[in-house]
């Protein structure tokens, strides 16, 4: 029990019993935890970059003529409907709290499949909404009865679709998910698909939408997994009156200058991210068919950058090679807490062909010391 002094106390409880989202040290250990991009930026865009930041008015708050050019090239490269909005968030999780909190009314609930990103329900417990997770199929795909009925009943405010899911890597069944979208409209809610992974992934959504059917549909996207983590860019897209709601809880300036040179710069490049997305794609590829050829472990398919593994049948025996491949320098996300459906499984982030080579020895040789 820790102390409390008095000022510890107007913290509301609630928030006193939350757990911080959990960030693992990497420390000198090959980085395959996260879903980052493995790839630098070439040594002559690190300067261009370099040299462009340089010339920013860093005294000033962020320009409108900025945001703009930035809303301007990400509609040039999500291509969404043409009437549709952009708002940009500090990462897409920004989005997703922002969200939340623009939906947060007595008895509003948000609904996802489970396992999928845990932040949509941190952000639901932040605002005092109601969380339901609604379990997936054994197979990982969406569980279509069960997420109807539960609409249904809950009637939910907000629906999530991460497309792929993380941590399944699994993108859902087109039909699925149109019949599950359409009933969350069809009772009045809002349905988000989080294409995160899209730069991986067969598909993307918004080759389904029509924006007559679907003004109840936001498509949000991130330039982290593209390659830009550290940059903290997000984006949703959506009916504009939806989206001009949602922004007006958006907190001014939230995206800073840098920021928005850094993606202004990704994107004018965008052609030597297709080409990293590409390489992590056929690296993907290597490692499905490595993995499948372990024995006793079992691999799911995945459409993002990173693989879902079984290398146990419970959370103890995934935790001993958790440990095995960190001993041997290899961080990786041990996600049996996450779910019970997750029992046993890790989350390997497919890094670049070394590292890939490097965590494969680890998990082989964690795998066969008891
Ligand atoms: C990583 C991830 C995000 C968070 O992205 P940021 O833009 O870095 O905040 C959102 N959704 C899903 C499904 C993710 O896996």
């Amino acid at each position: 029990m820790t102390s409390l002094f008095p000022a510890l106390e107007r913290i509301r409880t609630d928030v006193r019993a939350m757990r911080a989202y959990g960030v693992q040290s990497a420390d000198g250990c090959i980085k395959l935890d996260a879903m980052e991009n493995p790839h630098a930026l070439p040594p002559a865009l690190q300067q261009a970059l370099g040299e462009r930041l340089g010339r920013l008015p860093v005294n000033r708050y962020p320009h409108a003529a900025q945001v703009e050019q930035l809303h301007a090239a990400l509609l040039g490269h999500a291509k969404p409907p043409a009437d549709w909005a952009l708002m940009l968030g500090n990462g897409s999780d920004e989005l997703i709290g922002l969200l939340a909190l623009a939906c947060a009314q007595p008895g509003a609930c948000v609904m996802a499949p489970a396992p999928s990103f845990v932040f949509y329900e941190m952000t639901a417990q932040q605002q005092r909404l109601r969380f339901c997770a609604v379990p997936l199929a054994a197979d990982f795909q969406l569980d279509e009865a069960a997420m109807l009925a539960a609409i249904e009943c809950e009637k939910p405010a907000l629906l999530y679709l991460a497309h792929p899911n993380n941590p399944t890597g699994t993108l859902w069944d087109t039909g699925a998910m149109q019949r599950i979208i359409a009933a969350q409209g069809a009772q009045g809610g809002i349905a988000v698909i989080d294409e995160a992974y899209q730069p991986f992934a067969a598909r993307t959504w918004l080759d389904e939408v029509q924006p007559a059917r679907d003004a109840h549909v936001l498509v949000m996207r991130t330039l982290s997994k593209f390659g830009l983590a550290g940059v903290r860019l997000g984006y949703l897209v959506g009916d504009a009156r939806l989206i001009a709601e949602i922004d007006k809880v958006r907190p001014p300036y939230n995206v800073g200058t840098l920021n928005l040179e850094c993606a202004l710069f990704a994107l004018e490049h965008a052609d030597e991210f297709a080409r990293q997305a590409a390489d992590i794609r056929a690296q993907r590829q290597r490692l499905m068919n490595e993995l499948a050829a372990l024995p006793g472990c079992t691999v799911w398919p995945s459409e993002g950058n990173m693989v879902l593994l079984r290398v146990a049948g419970t959370a103890e025996g995934a935790q001993r090679v958790f440990d095995g491949m960190k001993a041997r320098g290899v961080l990786v996300k041990h996600v049996s807490a996450m779910h019970p459906q997750l029992a046993g499984c890790l989350r390997l982030t497919v890094g670049s062909a070394e590292e890939n080579t490097q965590m494969l020895a680890a998990l082989r040789a964690a795998l066969s010391t008891p």
